[in-house]
């Protein structure tokens, strides 16, 4: 069996550095390109191009020899980044250029297949203000009214993975993702999501302290820790499923709820203290009928799991901030 040639973008990022690893493991020969190394760990791809996919040169060089891609660089952040409003044009210009040049770049230099990253921030609005019972079932996507100017870009970029499979004959496959969260991913300087925030402020907190949260804290979600994803996106680009299928959890708990079990694996005595900042849509949760049916896949560890380990990593880069300090 020949050695499969991948390319991951993104691979400097959280997502990507951890799927380099698992193609690592899995054998294949992977590339990786990125503005930036991974920050916490060594990259274990077998070649780290650091250059601007926004650049045609870079991604002329990163497609070069490679059978399959998957396109997680995006100029992204948690709600604190991309709810804002101060980094709309940013977002969705640097990410349609990454986008746009990938596929044109790589169905030249004959890649056969693509793995794209899209969001649960794709769905409406409208279809999220319940938090109770909130619709991010994948046909509910249209009539499109995404939130963010970040969830338009993944939708005109989804359709531009469609519009590619249709016209070029290449292969695609697209993942919804739903709040992925885990070791090594952003967990502080404005980037980071709810998940990494929120065990940030308990490791920070001493027992009987307060911490902040955005809003009053009833907004709902669900989180996905790094490792079902991964397996998730493998278990898709294996298979003849072109997608776009939702890769997330449907344990949905309300921020407040988070806190408390972030609190509560710290054994720290927290109350929480409701400030405002950028919330995004009232209710979201996983819909995972389609993933299950196509793919066979569901979470296989509660949410209380990963948040253990999540916690137990972030306690130790507060620490060892704390002392570098
Ligand atoms: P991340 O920010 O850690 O990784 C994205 C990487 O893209 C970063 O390392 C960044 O440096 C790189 N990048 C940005 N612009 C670039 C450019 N011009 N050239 C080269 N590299 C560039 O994010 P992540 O959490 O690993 O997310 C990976 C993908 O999954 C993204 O497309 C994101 O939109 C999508 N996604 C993530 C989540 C989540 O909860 N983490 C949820 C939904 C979708």
């Amino acid at each position: 069996m020949t050695t499969r040639r991948v390319l991951v973008n993104g691979a400097g990022g959280f997502i990507g550095s951890h799927l380099v690893k698992r193609l690592k493991r899995e054998g294949a020969w992977v590339r990786g390109v990125d503005l930036k190394r991974p920050e916490f760990s060594p990259t274990e791809a077998d070649e780290f191009i650091v250059g601007d996919l926004r650049e045609p040169e870079v991604v002329r060089a990163a497609v070069d020899g490679v059978e399959h891609v998957y396109q997680l660089a995006a100029d992204m952040g948690g709600a604190g980044y991309i709810f804002t409003g101060e980094h709309d044009a940013g977002v969705m210009h640097n990410s349609a250029m990454i986008n746009l040049n990938t596929l044109e770049f790589g169905r030249l230099a004959g890649v056969r297949r693509f793995f794209y990253s899209s969001s649960a921030c794709i769905y409406p609005e409208h279809n999220q203000l319940d938090p109770d019972d909130p619709d991010c079932e994948e046909s509910s996507a249209y009539p499109a009214a995404p939130d963010s100017e970040y969830g338009w870009e993944k939708l005109f970029s989804e359709r531009l993975y469609g519009a590619y499979m249709r016209n070029h004959g290449v292969e695609v496959r697209v993942a919804r993702y739903h709040n992925i969260f885990g070791p090594e991913g952003t967990w502080r300087g404005g980037k980071e999501k709810a998940p990494a925030a929120l065990c940030r402020k308990v490791a920070e907190a001493a027992d009987g302290d307060a911490i902040e949260i955005w809003g009053d804290g009833e907004q709902t979600r669900s989180f996905l820790y790094i490792d079902e994803c991964v397996e998730a996106t493998r278990r898709l680009m294996e298979s003849d499923f072109t997608g776009p299928v939702n890769v997330g959890s449907d344990e949905m708990v309300t921020i407040n709820d988070l806190a408390r079990l972030a609190a509560e694996i710290a054994g720290k005595q927290i109350t929480l203290e409701h400030i405002e900042g950028p919330l995004g849509v009232r209710g979201r949760n996983s819909h995972n009928a389609l993933i299950e049916q196509e793919l066979g896949w569901r979470p296989a560890a509660p949410l209380r799991a990963g948040l253990q380990t999540t916690y137990e990593w972030i306690a130790e880069q507060v620490a060892a901030a704390t002392t570098s300090t």
